[in-house]
């Protein structure tokens, strides 16, 4: 009979690779913590609405990607496709706002977006999450991402870049809008279909655009740096004055509008060279009336999120090592008596947090020392009838070959030289 294989998109995360996953993670935690973020854990389900309103109608993420049903003929439900949006939810539903509107959150999950597969894209993926509610001041935008590049090295990442761009608000973003409408005038037969329903959806999604020929228009394009209002230029410039406190490199790409659409002000993505195409590991910025169209009181954010498979992809080789920490002891038990014995030991050590191993499938001596050696394990006790009767046995270190006798009445003697 075939096998069942897993959804197309979907991908396992086996053992030895699951140690990076939670390397990672220790470290994200770590540092997300002193930087002053509380974990959140939010449902990987919610209403369809909350994404439609908070992501927008016209994003291909909600147009195209969103894996959306009927929860058998109730609510229309859709697996989330990032994570920004229920954590807003939550802090409205919760009131996390009402002593304190100021809210630093993390939290690290899949994500579902039904794109086409290939390297470096799945659908389910996951993210590493940081949402900063409650503060509009730049500095904090500049902390951010000091926060994240911060995280980026500790994992081992040799040179993120930044890449920097300021979406402007309400007040200046329209006449963007505008000019951008001029500029495509006449143009539409030149631009791939997506874009040319952009032109009356949502015209700034042009610049997301991969195909080549979209690209190569949208170079000639108005920026929205030049139509920047007073309260954003300067809040631009003071967010690249506190980026220079902390000698953060950048480069300004006017360019850069990101997918979703509620992104005002500072917007950025973190890149590196390694992957090509798919080379944007982070991408974040401020969202400051996210709060408010999702049916809250005025409060700004900013956050960002780390595709933790890409991030992975790029870590180097050697920090990738010894994610498997091998058994410390392997009792290799002959007979009866002696399998008794290890039953007990092995268990009693691992109750004591020593990883210890025997097998169970009443093979030779020789078949045991191999799985051992296949386990890495750095010692093994020896034990048959004989030694059972003897109650000592030898304790065997795997590197040297070194044989050392240890008593079996009392393991409690030699646990402290595995
Ligand atoms: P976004 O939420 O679109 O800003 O994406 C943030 C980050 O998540 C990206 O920079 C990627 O690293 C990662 N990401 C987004 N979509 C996918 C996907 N389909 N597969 C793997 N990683 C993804």
């Amino acid at each position: 009979m075939e096998i069942i294989t897993a959804v197309k998109g979907f991908k396992d995360i086996l053992p030895g690779e699951a140690g990076k996953w939670q390397y990672v993670e220790e470290q994200a935690r770590k540092i997300f913590t002193a930087f002053g973020c509380l974990e959140i854990r939010i449902p990987i389900l919610e209403k369809t609405d909350l994404f439609a309103r908070g992501i927008g109608e016209a994003t291909d993420i909600v147009e195209k990607e969103m894996y959306t049903f009927r929860d058998r003929g109730a609510d229309l439900i859709t697996l989330r496709p990032e994570a920004t949006a229920s954590i807003i939810r939550a802090y409205l539903e919760h009131h996390l706002y009402a002593a304190d509107p100021v809210a630093k959150l993390y939290t690290i999950g899949p994500m579902f977006r039904r794109e086409r597969p290939q390297k470096g894209r799945y659908r389910q993926f996951h993210q590493l999450d940081v949402e900063i509610l409650g503060y509009e001041d730049a500095r904090i935008d500049a902390e951010v991402i000091l926060m994240l590049i911060h995280f980026l090295k500790s994992v081992g990442l040799k040179s993120p870049q930044l890449e920097l761009n300021s979406l402007g608000c309400p007040s200046c973003r329209p006449s963007f809008r505008e000019s951008i409408l001029q500029f495509l005038q006449g143009k539409e037969g030149d631009l791939c279909e997506d874009c040319q329903r952009r032109i009356s959806t949502n015209p700034l999604r042009v610049f997301d655009c991969k195909m080549e020929g979209c690209k190569h228009i949208i170079a000639q394009a108005p920026v929205i740096q030049d139509f920047l209002c007073g309260g954003c230029r300067d809040h631009f410039a003071e967010v690249l004055a506190s980026l220079a406190v902390f000698d953060i490199a950048y480069t300004i790409n006017p360019r850069m509008v990101r997918g979703l659409d509620y992104y005002a002000r500072t917007t950025f993505e973190i890149t590196t060279d390694f992957l090509g195409a798919q080379n944007a590991i982070v991408g974040g910025g401020r969202y400051d009336g996210l709060i408010r169209d999702l049916g809250g009181p005025d409060i700004p954010g900013i956050g960002f999120a780390i595709g933790f498979e890409r991030l992975l992809a790029m870590m180097p080789a050697d920090q990738c090592d010894d994610f498997i920490k091998p058994p410390a002891l392997f009792i290799a038990a002959l007979g009866t008596e002696a399998q008794k014995f290890a039953y007990q030991l092995c268990n009693r050590f691992r109750m004591q947090g020593i990883p210890t191993e025997m097998d169970y499938t009443a093979k030779g001596l020789k078949s045991q020392m191999k799985r051992a050696d296949r386990l890495k394990c750095r010692k093994v006790l020896i034990i048959g009838d004989r030694e059972i009767e003897a109650q000592q046995a030898d304790l065997r270190d795997m590197q040297t070959g070194e044989q050392v006798k240890v008593t079996l009445d009392n393991p409690e003697e030699w646990k402290d030289r595995i």
